[in-house]
């Protein structure tokens, strides 16, 4: 066959792009990643990392340099003028998630992280994408690249190219949805206010909205919704003294903004294309859909695209498995966003109400219900993103069909877990996801386990040559140790009875994990037929 220039071009080094490019080359699938910009982005945009994303991220070794360099933010605090109306606590998830908080992180210095996780000059910069053409095998890229043209042919284009996104146009996909007809002036500046240090909060008053977001080196980000510069009286403009006269209208006290590092301005809209995919060409994140960025979810909806997607791919190509398990990237991802731009439109009309009595019933409501603790947790879920889950697919309520017991549904979410080597030594369960592996969890005892091992790894070595050797075996073994006899290969210890306790596992229990920690299917060694059906279902 023609020789390719590599396995995937991947257009955008945004964060959707960047995260697509760590995924393989983690995978050890051949790629390149090219941008038209010839410097990384300085701005801020997306200032917070959710929970799911920082847990996705973890099992690729990013998190913790995230974290270092994040701000924490434990509370989102409402206000109606200066009445608290509730505050949201995201540390309630505390028993859900190791992560239990937003991260508060400039969207530059995600890109940075993100990139420099990558070998060296990986991004192709000033590299811009102007054509597309596809044919049976693979695709040729036309590019401009330092002022020249170029064409880099490959098997798969993935389109990370954003909002405006080239490949979306050239593949004449349409990007269907509407303006919202609200607009927001937004500065990233200092202010002169310590009550407003270290807190995220949303003020609503009868004349706008604000959001105040203090992030890094004593800066905040500040988001203004004037009702009085809307439509046809919105700046053309936004400057500096346009934001500070709008928070000097809206904020209950005298306010000084100082510093302004980057002011910008945004209308929302919400738009989503009806397919991801045109035969090798696939959309993700921004390209797909945008929505708007209150709840702050867009970023991180197009890390996780990413990461769902980059190992189906990683599994077609190195595994050789049928393409239709790349159909199973817009089957779970497209009702995720969609979700999304449902919940931010709705929020964006309640959060407008301009009408006195409505403000007035709004915020009773927003009392009664909010200062729940289980609905906020509810809520704080869904803002965290550890809520998503691909239970809805038609994969997912086939296996759920089945009569046999299932203790956790195909397509929920698995968090992670410590367990111990039978060394003793510290592990957990995403450290084993990293080599992109489906995890075949059993949970066993001492007694059991050599006869199970045995006839496991006997099993796997005809599934190796007939299917592929994506598939892990993980003997999680209810005990505090073992004899010496065991070598400890795949052999993990639940000395603290997380297994149990967070995966609902029980003696006699198998299952298999995804690469992007989801189950696959949770079944008993029992009906070990169910994990065969899973495979055969999921991967074809
Ligand atoms: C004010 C604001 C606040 C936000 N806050 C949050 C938040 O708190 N949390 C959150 O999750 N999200 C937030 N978002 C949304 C978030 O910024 C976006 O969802 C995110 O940037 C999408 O990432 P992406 O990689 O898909 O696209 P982008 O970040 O747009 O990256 C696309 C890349 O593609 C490149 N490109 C474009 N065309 C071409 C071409 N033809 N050839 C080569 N390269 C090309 C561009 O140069 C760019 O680098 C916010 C957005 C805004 C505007």
């Amino acid at each position: 066959m023609y020789e390719l220039d590599t396995e995937v071009l991947i257009v955008g080094a945004g964060p959707t792009g960047l995260t697509m490019a760590n995924q393989l080359n983690n995978y050890g699938v051949q790629y390149q990643i090219i941008d038209q910009n010839e410097q990384p982005s300085l701005y801020s945009k997306a200032l917070v990392v959710h929970s799911r994303t920082l847990e996705l991220l973890r099992i690729f070794g990013v998190t913790n340099k995230l974290m270092k360099e994040s701000t924490i933010g434990e509370h989102l605090n409402f206000y109606y003028r200066d009445e608290r109306l509730f505050s949201m606590d995201v540390s309630l998830l505390k028993m859900k998630t190791d992560y239990p908080f937003l991260s508060i992180l400039p969207q530059s210095e995600t890109e940075k992280i993100l990139e420099n996780n990558l070998p060296d000059k990986t991004v192709q910069r000033s590299t811009k994408l102007l054509d597309v053409q596809q044919e049976k095998d693979f695709v040729r890229a036309t590019v401009l690249k330092n002022g020249k043209e170029q064409t880099i042919t490959s098997k798969y284009i993935i389109g990370c190219d954003g909002a405006h996104s080239t490949t979306r146009d050239l593949a004449q996909m349409p990007f269907e949805g509407e303006s919202e007809n609200v607009s927001f002036m937004l500065g990233d500046v200092k202010i002169d206010e310590p009550s407003l240090d270290n807190r995220l909060s949303l003020i609503s008053t009868e004349r706008g909205l604000l959001f105040f977001a203090p992030f890094q080196n004593g800066y905040t980000r500040v988001i203004v919704m004037d009702f009085d510069k809307q439509g046809d009286r919105f700046p053309e403009e936004v400057t500096f003294k346009e934001i500070q006269d709008s928070v000097t209208k809206l904020y209950p006290e005298p306010l000084q903004l100082l510093d302004p590092y980057w002011l910008s301005s945004f209308t929302a809209s919400h738009r989503h294309v009806p397919s991801y995919k045109d035969k090798r060409l696939f959309l993700v994140g921004d390209a797909a859909h945008i929505h708007n960025p209150l709840g702050g979810q867009g970023m991180n909806v197009g890390i996780q695209d990413a990461i769902n997607l980059s190992w189906k791919l990683a599994y077609v190509l190195k595994y050789q498995l049928p393409p239709r398990l790349l159909d199973t990237y817009q089957e779970e991802r497209k009702p995720v966003a969609q979700g999304v731009i449902d919940a931010t439109e709705r929020l964006i009309r309640i959060m407008s109400i301009q009408n006195k009595y409505a403000i007035k019933a709004r915020n009773k409501a927003f009392q009664l219900i909010l200062n729940n603790g289980t609905i906020q947790k509810q809520i704080a879920s869904r803002l965290s993103q550890i809520e998503v889950e691909y239970t809805f697919t038609s994969f997912s309520k086939r296996m759920g069909k089945s009569p046999k017991p299932k203790k956790v549904t195909a397509g929920e979410r698995v968090p992670n877990i410590r367990l111990y080597t039978v060394q003793k030594e510290k592990s957990e369960l995403y450290h084993l996801l990293k080599s992109g592996e489906c995890l075949l969890v059993m949970y066993t005892d001492e007694n059991s386990l050599p006869r199970l091992e045995s006839q496991v790894r006997k099993a796997l070595q005809v599934f190796y040559q007939k299917v592929g050797t994506f598939l892990t075996p993980v003997f999680i073994v209810e005990s505090d140790g073992l004899g010496t006899e065991y070598t400890g290969d795949g052999i993990y210890l639940d000395k603290n009875g997380e297994a149990k306790e967070r995966l609902g596992l029980f003696k006699g229990d198998a299952m298999i994990i995804r690469p992007d920690a989801y189950f696959l299917v949770h079944t008993s060694f029992d009906h070990v037929g169910d994990l065969k059906e899973a495979l055969v279902n999921y991967f074809g």
